[in-house]
């Protein structure tokens, strides 16, 4: 264009080409308020509201974003951004350069729907020893979580339809022993799979179900409740703690292997195969850190069973004893 538009003119060229961008929608298009609304999926949508000053386009047209969806400081964020990009077109037609540069971000910063999830995962979860990087162009966030010498490498996608979808842990390469590995992240999918499906037997008294936002919960799971914590956990019965202080190194010895029970307490092998075959056995045995009954498939024996075990074990004793004293 090699003229330079009137005011008048930019205003007939917005109305008539802001209904041709994808996902927009033009609301009012006069001298006093350009509005229109963009949206990329339910979650990302927003209104732009634009004010012209007296001296438009010498000026920059004032913007102001809002979403039902998205948050505040995203807002401001994009806002400060859009002031920013504007600034180049002073004197020019700002109108639909600010339309496509919003609608740009939203396409090209996909993680700016977990925005706010992602800072207190930084915040709160995080600490100096951490790695956290976005990559806006594959919609993943890496991680590398470390806690004494344990560390675990986390990527996890968000959706295009998050918080609808959940998010996906795509890898969980880590020098946690296996049994621990798949737990954290057999448990993990599970958990993202709660906060999107609604659960099988439908609570009828509250609210309906609603999907809600996985990452963080995600997060709050693997960071805090696997990777910072059981490197310091100590065994529920022997107070030892259960994992190695050298990841790399093997135990010869198979009762200090590791096993977690139900409520998630570490035992040693050897600790937990001998509370296990340890009266009381009455209404089964518990965790003696926070007395949880103890459910592990090793050790699947009823009291009744448990008892006649011991029983047995004690009488056999005894007839040993007996032995030994009749030949000594
Ligand atoms: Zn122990
Ligand atoms: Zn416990």
């Amino acid at each position: 264009m090699s003229k330079k538009q009137t005011f008048e003119e930019e205003l007939a060229e917005a109305k008539s080409t802001i209904p041709t961008i994808e996902g927009f929608t033009l609301v009012t298009c006069v001298a006093a308020q350009v509005r229109a609304s963009y949206r990329k999926t339910d979650q990302k949508q927003l209104s732009i509201i634009l004010q012209f000053p007296d001296n438009y386009p010498e000026q920059p047209v004032v913007i102001e974003l809002t979403s039902k969806t998205l948050s505040d400081k995203l807002l401001n964020g994009m806002m400060k951004l859009c002031d920013d990009e504007i600034k180049k077109y002073i004197g020019k037609s700002q109108v639909l350069p600010v339309m496509r540069f919003v609608r740009e971000f939203m396409i090209n910063n996909p993680l700016c729907v977990c925005n706010d999830e992602i800072a207190t995962v930084k915040k709160d979860l995080l600490n100096d020893e951490d790695k956290i990087k976005l990559k806006q162009d594959t919609s993943q966030i890496i991680m590398k979580i470390v806690q004494e010498r344990y560390n675990m490498n986390l990527k996890i996608t968000v959706p295009d339809l998050y918080p609808s979808q959940q998010v996906q842990i795509e890898a969980a390469e880590s020098n946690f022993p296996d049994i621990l590995k798949v737990f954290f992240v057999g448990q993990a999918v599970e958990i993202a799979r709660k906060c999107v499906q609604p659960p099988g037997k439908p609570n009828t008294k509250g609210p309906p179900f609603k999907p809600r936002p996985s990452l963080l919960e995600v997060c709050s799971f693997l960071i805090k409740d696997c990777v910072k914590r059981y490197p310091l956990e100590s065994c529920a019965v022997c107070t030892e703690r259960v994992l190695l202080e050298d990841p790399e190194g093997v135990t010869k010895d198979p009762r200090k292997r590791v096993e977690r029970v139900y409520c998630g307490h570490l035992y040693h092998h050897g600790c937990l195969a001998k509370y296990m075959k340890t009266p009381p056995f009455k209404d089964g045995k518990f965790c003696p850190t926070c007395g949880k009954q103890i459910f592990h498939d090793k050790w699947k024996v009823s009291a009744e069973l448990a008892e006649a075990r011991w029983a047995h074990k004690q009488a056999r004793q005894r007839e040993l004893a007996e032995v030994t004293d009749f030949l000594s």
